[in-house]
């Protein structure tokens, strides 16, 4: 069977360009199931960039509302790639959209990641907050650095200032306080997201 590169569903075009992540959600659909909207999105190997270029020239881009990295993994584990992609994308005036768990600029410490991303040309982000503090974060996301919640918070503050459109976003969870979620998203200035 051939990987799932591109999906189609709300009238967006998204990509999947990896399975690994750099946490473990306890809600995590990758781990109950195989794909979403019918697409199988478990990949048998990572595409290469000309892959993924391959896979986007099979589509008319001008008939989506935006081009969104989101799949069974996190994009931003292939920064380098991404930014490629983005650049070539917004040759067709693409509006381009990463949905991330945020946990970035930890992996790329020595990098100005968000600034690279805004110079790429991106779009907006939309970045999994999953919790109101940092306890219930780590025994809800397991990330691979105890630390990242607060990196979290601040690659959300450094892309709302670059102008880069920002969302965090929360899964409907009894262990969530959404209240707390949301007032996190307003003292930073972004649009906050309830996930279903
Ligand atoms: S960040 Fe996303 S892909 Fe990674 S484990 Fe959590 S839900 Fe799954």
């Amino acid at each position: 069977m051939t990987d799932t590169i591109t999906y189609e569903e709300y009238g967006n075009l998204y990509l999947n360009i990896t399975n690994r992540c750099t946490a473990r959600c306890e809600f995590c659909i990758k781990f109950y199931t195989d794909g979403v909207y019918g697409y199988n999105l478990h990949l048998s190997k990572e595409p290469a960039v000309d892959e993924i270029i391959t896979a986007l020239q099979q589509h008319n881009l001008s008939q989506y509302n935006e081009v969104v990295f989101a799949g069974f993994g996190e994009p931003l584990t292939r920064l380098d790639d991404v930014l490629t992609i983005i650049k070539w994308l917004k040759q067709y005036k693409t509006f381009v959209r990463i949905d991330t768990i945020g946990h970035v600029l930890l992996y790329y410490p020595k990098r100005n990641v968000v600034a690279e991303l805004k110079a790429s040309g991106l779009d907006a982000i939309s970045i999994s907050l999953n919790a109101h503090d940092q306890n219930t974060y780590n025994q809800l996301c397991h990330p691979s650095k105890l630390e990242a919640y607060q990196s979290v918070l601040k690659f959300a503050r450094q892309s709302q200032k670059a102008g880069i459109k920002t969302r965090l976003t929360v899964v409907k969870l009894p262990i969530i306080d959404m209240k707390k979620c949301q007032r996190i998203a307003e003292g930073l200035g972004v649009d906050f997201k309830i996930r279903g």
